[in-house]
């Protein structure tokens, strides 16, 4: 027996070593990570370089108090992460994951506004479906049904009005002018902020919305004096083919852009918060500090390993990377499409990608709840890793699956991808 407390009831294997794309178990079998991991080892696994910067500074200094310290590592790694996202005079807020940032973003909104003296303002619109963490003020944000079902009631579901998810029927103008209605039946007056995921990633398979959405969404957020934030956890950081998502279509700026996972790509656990100018001015000349923080915020191991794989990622130019590699496997993915009825789309931008699956008889993407988890784990038997989910059309069931492998992943290996998913398709859909 194991006393390790897994998520599910099945026996899970156990990995012992990671190498580029592939991660190693116990039993000696390679499986090519096609979801890294959950979208996360962007740079691939087992780079030395990132494991030696993480033990030099851990010699160093291990560990300092983050509300009475800051570091060197992480004075220089707020500079060159805010000129990679081009966000060069905004400030980094660290923090050890996704759900943490997402908490810290929603709290530094509603600061925001209560130093600005509009203490009413304490909504978060955020959209169904999404994910945004699983901690519960991220959870009741998160428009997920599978995953709130459990723990109804969750936080004064009044304080997060809910906005559908983007429309590909519509212009990206028209599609996110539908935020003024759910403004306005929420009072302008009480909100807080937008948030969204740029492209919609675990609850919704690489769901994208038209250019020109972004623009607009930052323009009615600005007009009604709340805050656009952009959950980029997943999105950012290349992965997208571009440092962040949200200026995919255009030169969009957002008040907050929540970061985590390709931050330090897995080798610590490191996510963020970075706040416009103004966002931090106004809580520093009001009261002085933001009311908030996490022991390990900041953690000068992980800042080191963030570092690290920042390096990678200019030197290598893995967001071209993922530009140019995202486009062959949606290729393959649409000829994947073309042979398999159960494929009803493939979409997604760089290597954040999914496949909606379906009964193709009716169409519909809810039709064979499951699919996806039978998909995955043929996928598996041949040896490919991918990330099955449900969600795609209510957030209760459906059935997609998310590929996105690391952002380094060679040509032969797509090819190695696309075989195993084939066969996988072939066997079960
Ligand atoms: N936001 C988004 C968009 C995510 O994809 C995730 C994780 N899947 C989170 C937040 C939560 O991050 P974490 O699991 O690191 O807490």
């Amino acid at each position: 027996m194991s006393n390790v407390f897994y998520r599910s009831s099945k026996p899970y294997p156990v990995a012992v070593r990671g190498e580029g794309v592939y991660v190693v178990d116990r039993e000696g079998r390679r499986y090519l990570d096609g979801s890294s991991g959950a979208l996360v080892a962007n740079i691939g696994h087992g780079r030395a370089e990132v494991a030696d910067a993480m033990a030099q500074q851990a010699r160093a200094l291990a560990f300092v108090h983050g509300s009475q310290f800051s570091s060197d590592v992480l004075e220089e790694y707020a500079a060159r992460l805010m000129g990679f996202l081009g966000l060069p005079e905004y400030r980094f807020w660290a923090v050890s994951g996704g759900s943490e940032a997402n908490e810290s973003a929603i709290k530094l909104a509603r600061q925001y506004h209560v130093e600005r003296g509009e203490s009413e303002r304490y909504k978060i619109i955020t959209r169904v479906p999404s994910y945004h963490g699983a901690s519960l003020g991220a959870l009741a944000a998160s428009g997920m049904g599978a995953r709130r079902a459990l723990y109804a009631p969750l936080m004064n579901e009044a304080a997060w009005p809910k906005m559908p998810k983007p429309d590909p029927q519509l212009s990206g103008e028209a599609d996110a002018d539908r935020l003024r209605a759910v403004l306005d039946e929420a009072g302008p007056e009480t909100v807080a902020a937008f948030i969204a995921e740029p492209v919609v990633g675990a609850s919704d398979a690489a769901l994208a919305p038209g250019a020109g959405y972004h623009a607009r969404i930052a323009e009615i957020c600005r007009d009604a004096g709340i805050l656009f934030v952009a959950d980029e956890v997943m999105s950012g950081m290349g992965r997208c083919g571009a440092p962040l998502a949200v200026r995919l279509g255009g030169e969009v700026t957002p008040d907050l852009v929540v970061l985590g996972k390709g931050l330090a790509a897995g080798y610590a656990p490191l996510a963020g918060v970075a706040a416009s100018p103004e966002v931090y001015r106004t809580v520093m000349e009001g009261s002085g500090a933001f009311k908030h923080g996490f022991t390990y915020a900041g953690h000068p191991v992980s800042v080191a390993a963030g570092l690290s794989v920042l390096d990678i990622v200019e030197r290598e130019q893995l967001p071209q990377c993922a530009a140019q590699q995202g486009q062959r496997l949606l290729t393959g993915l649409k000829s994947l499409q073309a042979r398999h009825p159960a494929v009803l789309e493939a979409r997604g931008h760089g290597l954040l990608l999914g496949l909606v699956l379906g009964d193709p008889q009716t169409g519909q993407a809810c039709a064979a709840p499951g699919l996806a988890d039978r998909v995955a784990a043929a996928a598996r038997s041949h040896g490919l890793l991918t990330y099955p989910g449900s969600g795609a059309l209510d957030g209760t069931r459906g059935d997609h699956l998310l590929l996105g492998p690391p952002l380094s992943v060679s040509n032969s290996e797509l090819g190695e991808m696309l075989d195993a998913l084939d066969r996988a398709l072939s066997e079960t859909a």
